[in-house]
Order: structure tokens, then sequence, then C-alpha cells
């Protein structure tokens, strides 16, 4: 596999970055994951605007030029063949030379890593025709989630709970409400209304999160954001989650309890549906 590393591309065994790196040091750094479909990239434009507001949010002065991130994005597609898959982005503050909590000085140059995970027939995964069953989990992590650092041990951490569990994924809960999922973001469906936390530090401001709810708008869903509880969405219709990689992905367990018959319902499958037909048609 070829990667990128600060302008260069090189096999991934001679790609290296500094041990003093912040990235690797103080998980001083962020990332985007942007998938690829037929050789494109999906709602590119979405997920640089995102990567702006991040490095905003921490004072990392953007290293590159938007047409630069596509530039090298659409070389790394072409360089490892990506039919189907994704791109990983990060941009960690760079390394200052030693280890020191304060920043550094503002000339440091940040570092850029990029790379490409192939997943032949990503849209087409198994798991959407199945579903996947939640497990609740405690949500434990800082209080700007917000911004899409890669401090991301948490959420690794809920992943595995949610594994021992027999489940697919974990919902965070706090104060009683469900966040977000270890790595998407989550709603349930009653009586035909689409429910899903509204944005604050509290969740990341997912990019698939704010078209799903402009084609649900679009195809006159009732939408309410606000906060739910396990018991709330055990009770629900039907449930789901939404990321850049798993697109829409229904949810037919929830701590046990099973959603409606257990199977995908139908307002998740059609989003879904309307999702992947656009992203494609819209795909760079
Ligand atoms: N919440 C969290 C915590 C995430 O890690 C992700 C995936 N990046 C999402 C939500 C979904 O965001 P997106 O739709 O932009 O992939």
């Amino acid at each position: 596999r070829t990667v990128y590393v600060n302008g260069d591309y090189l096999p991934e065994d001679q790609a290296t970055v500094s041990v003093f790196d912040r990235g690797f040091l103080m998980a001083d750094g962020v990332y985007e994951v942007v998938s690829v479909l037929d050789g494109k990239l999906l709602d590119f434009a979405g997920h640089l605007a995102r990567l702006q507001r991040s490095l905003e949010a921490l004072a990392i002065a953007n290293p590159l030029s938007d047409e630069d991130y596509l530039q090298a994005h659409r070389e790394l597609v072409r360089l490892n063949a990506i039919t189907d898959g994704l791109v990983y982005l990060q941009v960690t503050r760079g390394n200052p030379g030693d280890r020191d909590f304060a920043y550094p000085p503002e000339d440091t140059r940040p570092t850029v890593v990029m790379f490409t995970q192939s997943k032949p027939g990503l849209a087409d995964q198994p798991a959407a025709k199945t579903g996947w069953k939640i497990a609740s989990v405690e949500d434990l992590r800082w209080g700007r989630r917000d911004i899409k650092t890669v401090q991301l041990l948490y959420p690794s951490m809920a992943k595995m709970e949610a594994k021992a569990r027999g489940c697919d994924d974990a919902w965070l809960v706090e104060d009683g409400k469900v966040t977000e999922g270890s790595s998407n973001n989550a709603y349930i469906v009653k009586d035909g209304v689409i429910v899903t936390r509204e944005l604050s530090h509290d969740i990341l401001h997912g990019i698939t999160r704010a078209a799903i709810l402009r084609l649900a708008r679009e195809a006159q869903m009732k939408i309410e954001e606000r906060g739910f509880t396990i018991a709330e969405a055990q009770a629900a219709d039907e449930a789901f989650v939404t990321s850049a990689s798993a697109f829409v992905m229904p949810v037919v367990q929830i701590d046990g309890a099973a959603l409606g018959d257990g199977t995908p319902g139908p307002v998740a499958r059609r989003l879904r549906e309307i999702y992947l037909e656009e992203s494609r048609r819209t795909a760079i």
C-alpha cells in the first residue's frame, strides 16, 4: 500500500513519523474518514469543512489547501487502485522536538498522514441486511466530542465492552440519555418520527447525519432533534446509526430487547437506499 506523509507518497513500510509527534504522545490531532465508492469520494466538501472546524478548535493551522487534500485523496485512490473503501486523513500538531504540555511555536509544521483501506462491496455490507445489536455503555469521554480528535481510547473500550456482551457496537449514555454510538450517530423511529440527539459539544456533528436529516426532510419525514433514553429506544419501532463508512446501518436489538420484529425497519432501509443513491450521484 502507498501512503501519504507530509507531501510524500511512500510504501507504507517506509513512511515514518517522529516519536515526538504530539499526535503520538498526546493524541493532539484530528482526523477524517471519507468513503470511496466506484473510485469516487463521498461528501468530500463536508469532511473538509469539518476538518477545518476541528483544527480551528485546537488552534492548529491547516497546513494544506482544499485542493491539495482533494488531489492527495485522488492520488491515493489511484495509486492503491481503490474501487470501494475509504481514505483516512490525520493532521496532528507535529513534532516540537521534545515533550512539553505547552503547544510548540506556531511555525511547527503539522504532520499530515493519509492512507487508504480497500473494502470491496462496501455499499453491500451483509450487516445492513441483518442489522446491528447494540449494548449501552456509560459515556466517559471528554466534553468536546464535536472536535474529531484522535483520542479514541474510550470509544475503543466501549466497542470491546459491546463485543464482550455479544453485540456489534455500543451506544454511549450520559445523564440517562444516548449521546451517540462509538463511531456513529444514533437514531430511533417511533410512529414515523425520526429522533436523534441535537447538535452540541456532546456529540460529533456527523457529516452523514447532516445528509440523512436533509434527505429525510426532503422526503417529508418528521424529525425531532432531542436526546432519548435506552428504555425509549427499546420501545421504538426501529433504530439505526449513521457514519461515513457504515452509511445507514439498521439496529435490531438494544441491550437484549428486539426492536419491532427484530429485522431492519423500513425507514432505515429507505434512508440507506436514498443516501447511497444520492452519494453515488454527487461523489467526486
Ligand atoms: N460520532 C462519532 C463519535 C464518530 O466517530 C463518527 C464517525 N466519524 C460519527 C459520529 C459519524 O460521523 P460521520 O457521519 O461524519 O462519519
